[in-house]
C-alpha cells in the first residue's frame, strides 16, 4: 500500500494548500518517488461543475470528463501526470453513494450514521489510488479550513485512518498563517496554536507546520510554535509570499519540506531532486526578453480564479518564448462597437475565453470583430470560437440574426446549434460533452504547423456545436474547418485564411498546459502576439505591414 500525506489548512482560507500540496509532490516526484494527488471537498454539490465561477472558481475538466475543482489543474501543471474522476471527492458524493447504497439494503437494517458509514465511505475513498502498486505516496489535500462544522467527518477519517495505518503510513501536513503586525512590528503565533489546538480537539495532531508569512520566520519562532504545536523544531517550515507559484517547490525544497516528511514516514531520500528542467522554466519566466500585452476578454474577468488554466498556460507559452506576458483583462459587458477599438488596439493578441449564457455576448463579438479585421491574433476558447463563427455568419456572410440557440433558440440562422445527443439530456450536472476526444487537423493549416502534427487528442465541456449545414458558406468565404473529430464529424478548429493567426477551438486547450509540457497553440498564439508587436513597433504604416504578413 501506498504512503498518505493529507494536507490540511487553518486560521483562515486561500492561504495557497493546492500550491503547497502541489509543491511537495513535485519534490517526491523529482525524487524519484510515483506520486499523485487528490482534493476532497467538503461541500455538497456532487461535483463543481454545475457551479458559477464566481463561487468556485474555473472548473476544471480531466481527461476522463470529469468536472473538478482547480486545485487538480495545479496537480497535472506541476507533476505533468493526468489527474481523473477519482482525484476529486465531494462531501455530496459520499453521501450520494452511502444513500444509494442504504437504498439497496447495504447496511442490513443498521442506522446510517455520519460515523461510521460516512466515514467509512471517506476513507475507501482517500486510500483508493494507493491501493494498488501505482503510487509510492498518495497526497490529499482537504478543502475548507479546520474549524468549518462540514470539514469534520473529513477529520475524523483522517484520525482513523492514522490510528490504522500507523504515523509511519500516515502523515497531517497543517498549513497555518503566522500575521504579520506591522504597528507591534512582529510575528505572531496565535492564530498558528488555535488551529492546531482545534485539530487537537478532533484528536489529530499535525506532524508538519507550513507557515505562511511575509516575513522571515527566525529560528527562536519556529522553536516556539514546535513546543506549543508539538511539532519538532525541524518540522517548522515556512513558507514566505514567492514572486511566482512555480518557485514554491524550489522554496519548499530549501526549508526541507521533502526531506522530513519522508524522515517521518520512515522512506529513504531517494535520489537528489531532479529539477532541472523546472529550474530552466523559472529561470526563463523570472528573466524574459520581451513583453506582450494580451486582451484575456471575458464575464468573470474580475475574479482571477474563474481563468486559472487559462492564465497559467499564457504562463508557460511566454516562458517558452522567453517573453512576458502581460494580461489584461477586458469585460464584455462593457465592449461596444465604439470601445473595442480603443480598447483593444494597444493589444499585440485577444483571447476570447469560454463561457455560458448571454450575459457579455455582444461585446465578446464585437471584440472578435475588431481582431478579424484588423488583423490582431486571435484565440477563441469553446463560446469564443462559438461567436467567432457568430461574428463571421453576421458580418461576412450577412446572416444579420445569425447565433447560436443557447442565446437566441428561433434564429434564423443557427451557425451554432445544440448537440443532437444533448437535445434529450434533462440534468444539468455532468452531462455536457466532456473529456478528451481525437481530433484531426489538416495537415496544412496553421494551427498544424503549432502542434507539429495533425492527430491531437483534446478535453472538452460544451453543450453547442458548429452547425454543419453552414460548412460550405464558411468555407467559401475563407473560414475553414481545419479541425474536425473524424467519427463524429463535429468541427473542432476553425481558422481564418489570410489572416496572421486567426484560431477557434471548440475545445479547451488550457487544460493540458503543464510546465514541462506547455501548450503548443498558446506557444504559437504568444508567438503571433511577438510577431504582431514587431510588425506595429517596425512599421510606419501597422495596418498595412499586418496585411502584408496575412
Ligand atoms: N456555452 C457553450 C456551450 O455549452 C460554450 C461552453 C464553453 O465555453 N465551455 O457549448
Amino acid at each position: 500500500m501506498s504512503k498518505f500525506i493529507f494536507v490540511t489548512g487553518g486560521v483562515t482560507s486561500s492561504l495557497g494548500k493546492g500550491i503547497v500540496a502541489a509543491s511537495l509532490a513535485k519534490l517526491l516526484q523529482a525524487r524519484g518517488y510515483r506520486t499523485t494527488i487528490q482534493k476532497f471537498d467538503p461541500y455538497i454539490n456532487i461535483d463543481p461543475g454545475t457551479l458559477n465561477p464566481y463561487e468556485h472558481g474555473e472548473c476544471y475538466v480531466t481527461e476522463d470528463g470529469a468536472e473538478t475543482d482547480l486545485d487538480l489543474g495545479h496537480y497535472e501543471r506541476f507533476l505533468n501526470t493526468p489527474t481523473s474522476q477519482a482525484n476529486n471527492v465531494t462531501t455530496g458524493r459520499i453521501y450520494q453513494y452511502v444513500i444509494s447504497r442504504e437504498r439497496e439494503g447495504a447496511f442490513l437494517g443498521k442506522t446510517v450514521q455520519v460515523v461510521p458509514h460516512i466515514t467509512d465511505e471517506i476513507k475507501r475513498r482517500m486510500t483508493l489510488l494507493g491501493q494498488d502498486d501505482t503510487y509510492d505516496v498518495v497526497i490529499t489535500e482537504l478543502g475548507g479550513t479546520v474549524g468549518d462544522i462540514e470539514s469534520l467527518p473529513f477529520l475524523e477519517a483522517v484520525r482513523q485512518l492514522k490510528w490504522e495505518l500507523g504515523d509511519e503510513n500516515c502523515l497531517v501536513v497543517h498549513l497555518t498563517l503566522v500575521p504579520y503586525l506591522r504597528a507591534a512590528k512582529e510575528l505572531k503565533t496565535k492564530p498558528t496554536q488555535h488551529s492546531v489546538k482545534m485539530m487537537s480537539e478532533n484528536g489529530l495532531n499535525p506532524d508538519v507546520l507550513v507557515c505562511r508569512t511575509e516575513e522571515p520566520l527566525y529560528n527562536e519562532l519556529k522553536r516556539k510554535i514546535a513546543l506549543f504545536c508539538n511539532v519538532t523544531t525541524n518540522a517548522v517550515i515556512e513558507a514566505r509570499d514567492a514572486d511566482t507559484i512555480y518557485g514554491v517547490p524550489l522554496e519548499m525544497m530549501r526549508e526541507g519540506l521533502d526531506t522530513i516528511c519522508l524522515q517521518k514516514l520512515q522512506m529513504p531520500m531517494g535520489q537528489e531532486p531532479q529539477l532541472d528542467k523546472w529550474k530552466e522554466f523559472l529561470n526563463k519566466l523570472r528573466y524574459p526578453k520581451s513583453k506582450v500585452t494580451i486582451g484575456l476578454i471575458g464575464k468573470y474577468v474580475e475574479l482571477q480564479d474563474a481563468y486559472k488554466s487559462i492564465l497559467e498556460a499564457l504562463i508557460h507559452a511566454g516562458a517558452v518564448n522567453e517573453c512576458k506576458v502581460e494580461v489584461v483583462n477586458i469585460h464584455s459587458e462593457y465592449l461596444t462597437p465604439e470601445t473595442s477599438a480603443e480598447k483593444l488596439q494597444h493589444l499585440d493578441a485577444v483571447l476570447v475565453a469560454p463561457g455560458f449564457g448571454s450575459r457579455g455576448i455582444e461585446g465578446k463579438i464585437d471584440a472578435i470583430r475588431y481582431a478579424r479585421e484588423s488583423n490582431l491574433p486571435f484565440l477563441g476558447i469553446c463560446l469564443g470560437m462559438q461567436m467567432a463563427c457568430v461574428e463571421f455568419a453576421r458580418n461576412v456572410l450577412g446572416y444579420e440574426d445569425a447565433f447560436s440557440t443557447e442565446m437566441h433558440a428561433d434564429t434564423q440562422h443557427p451557425v451554432i446549434s445544440m448537440m443532437e445527443d444533448q437535445k434529450k439530456i434533462k440534468n444539468m450536472g455532468g452531462t455536457m460533452r466532456l473529456g478528451s476526444y481525437d481530433c484531426e487537423l489538416n495537415p496544412d493549416s496553421r494551427i498544424a504547423a503549432c502542434y507539429g502534427t495533425p492527430h491531437i487528442r483534446e478535453r472538452h465541456r460544451h453543450r453547442y456545436e458548429f452547425n454543419n449545414d453552414y460548412l460550405d458558406r464558411f468555407e467559401d468565404a475563407g473560414f475553414l474547418p481545419v479541425g474536425r473529430n473524424s467519427k463524429t464529424g463535429l468541427v473542432e478548429v476553425m481558422e481564418l485564411k489570410d489572416h496572421p493567426f486567426y484560431i477557434g477551438v471548440q475545445y479547451h486547450p488550457e487544460y493540458k498546459s503543464t510546465v514541462e509540457n506547455p501548450h503548443p497553440l498558446f506557444v504559437g498564439f504568444v508567438k503571433a502576439a511577438l510577431e504582431a508587436q514587431d510588425v506595429r513597433k517596425t512599421s510606419k504604416d501597422p495596418a498595412a505591414a499586418l496585411e502584408a504578413v496575412k
